[in-house]
């Protein structure tokens, strides 16, 4: 069988573990030669220079004529030319309209500046690395001797990070992992109450990674106040706070919230070459649908966008956003250079004997997590989500340091998306992990929430598992379905992303 990820898509992609042989037939559609599983059937009688269809978007053009039935590959197909941001257009390309979806909602902690929580967290952060270690003992505490007394608090999660001491505070990229510890405190999951653990001598002020009503509402915890004698009192001090903070969250109770308040952060890792065929586009389709129920879904991972950067920029609803994601990606261009790393050669060998023709179609892979909606807004690394709809949040792919950006951006239910399989969680937020094949999902059985390999080995609809997605999220949002990394207690520490000098 084949599958064809978009509507307008001439080609498709052989499922089969055999791969297909010749005279076998796809629907009306004679098989010419055999053809790998991972690679493209042409589904159309195709003239040489016509362009070459997948995932919508045209990965290149026929070098030849390809007729239908036929292998498509590297051999005959002539690549786009690589993206030169400065040459693409900023006019923004056609919309297609969907219907609005009505009537899905799930079971939130609705918090005092509008947004939603999937979790009722106490958060406590910190200023500074000096203190993690602290901190941790705090939290370690807070679980044992607090939290039982508080049953519809969920968690307590220490924000500990390697920064604060020693930084050129002023130095322009410290903007960012100073805003990103300032928004991950406002994440909704922890419900607009904050608590900092400061020491006292740090570049870093904690009124730094506070607003000032924050810093009026909640006074910071220094461990060198001199009015505290030794460790146990400054425990005891943290605990106090933390015990006024845990009654205020264990009066919250979920409550009804429709879709559109769900903020959904999409990321993949450990991909392989199934990432691009079931995977993503799977999440891509649940992603049409939170937007089309008028939430927000967003995707980051700028060196895995960069080569469909011509492709995502028509997408931008207006010529700021379009401007906006140029920037970014011109931003990360920079960074990158700055630190003499090359954008090295694309795809790999073993990319291209997996059925991956060009740079364009493994770069659409990633995105096909974006799905088909517009993007309506740009980010900036540790920037928070303010509009609703399909948005672009600018990080690295690395995947904690991309996780805790998408934290700070202010996602209350994170999708992740891998084939070789990784162990992934994150506490403050549900991570769902999605399998790209059955074969890891089965071996996984406890460790991976979602089969996307049911594409193949059930030969599952995109559509239909993508509505399976959607209606797992509303249950994962609502409390109602646990995910394998909170049932594990498999949550990772945060990584500050700081491309800013130390000294
Ligand atoms: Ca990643």
């Amino acid at each position: 069988m084949i599958i064809q990820i978009h509507e307008d898509d001439n080609v498709g992609i052989v499922t089969e573990p055999a791969g297909l042989l010749a005279g076998s037939r796809i629907d009306d559609i004679l098989v010419k030669e055999p053809i790998p599983m991972g690679h493209k059937i042409s589904l159309a009688d195709l003239k040489q220079g016509s362009s070459v269809i997948r995932y919508g978007a045209i990965i290149g053009y026929a070098s030849g004529s390809i007729q239908a039935g036929s292998w498509v590959h590297t051999g005959n197909v002539a690549p786009a030319d690589a993206p030169v941001l400065d040459d693409i257009p900023l006019t923004p390309g056609e919309i297609t309209e969907e219907a609005p979806l009505e009537g899905y909602t799930f079971a939130g902690f609705r918090n005092r500046d509008g947004s939603v929580g999937t979790k009722n967290i106490l958060a406590i952060s910190s200023s500074v690395q000096c203190v993690s270690a602290t901190l941790q003992q705090v939290v370690k505490r807070i679980k044992a001797e607090l939290l039982p007394n508080y049953p519809y608090v969920d968690d307590v999660v220490g924000i500990t990070h390697h920064y604060g001491c020693g930084v050129a505070i002023d130095a322009p990229a410290a903007i960012i992992p100073i805003r990103t510890l300032m928004n991950i405190n406002r994440n909704p999951n922890f419900g607009n109450e904050v608590m900092v653990l400061g020491l006292g001598c740090e570049k870093l002020r904690p009124e730094r990674i506070l607003t000032e009503q924050e810093s009026r509402d909640h006074d910071v915890l220094y461990m060198q106040d001199k009015d505290l004698h030794g460790f146990s009192e400054i425990v005891q001090a943290a605990m106090n706070k933390a015990d006024r903070l845990l009654t205020v969250l264990n009066k919250r109770r979920r409550e009804t919230c429709p879709a559109s308040d769900l903020v959904v952060g999409m990321q993949c890792g450990g991909s392989d070459s199934f990432t691009g065929i079931t995977g993503n586009p799977v999440v891509g389709k649940a992603a049409d649908l939170i937007v089309r129920a008028g939430g927000t879904a967003f995707f980051s991972e700028v060196t895995e966008v960069r080569d469909a950067a011509h492709l995502l920029v028509p997408r931008a609803s207006n010529r700021l956003v379009a401007e906006k994601l140029i920037h970014e990606l011109k931003w990360y261009d920079a960074y990158l250079r700055a630190g003499g790393a090359d954008r090295s050669a694309n795809p790999s060998p073993g990319n291209k004997a997996g059925g991956l023709t060009n740079v364009i179609e493994k770069a659409m892979g990633s995105v096909a997590k974006s799905g088909s909606m517009p993007i309506v807004d740009v980010l900036a690394p540790g920037e928070k989500i303010e509009k609703r709809g399909l948005q672009f949040v600018a990080t690295p792919a690395s995947d904690f340091v991309c996780g805790t950006l998408q934290i700070a951006a202010g996602m209350n239910v994170h999708l992740f998306v891998t084939g070789r399989g990784t162990p992934y969680g994150l506490a403050p937020v549900p991570v769902i992990k999605i399998g790209t094949n059955s074969d890891l999902s089965q071996r996984w059985y406890d460790l991976i929430d979602f089969d996307a390999g049911r594409i193949i080995t059930e030969q599952k609809e995109l559509e239909e598992l993508g509505w399976d997605l959607f209606r797992l999220i509303l249950e994962v949002a609502s409390g109602n379905t646990q995910v394998a990394a909170d049932r594990l207690g498999l949550h990772n520490d945060l990584s500050l992303f700081n491309p800013g000098p130390l000294t």
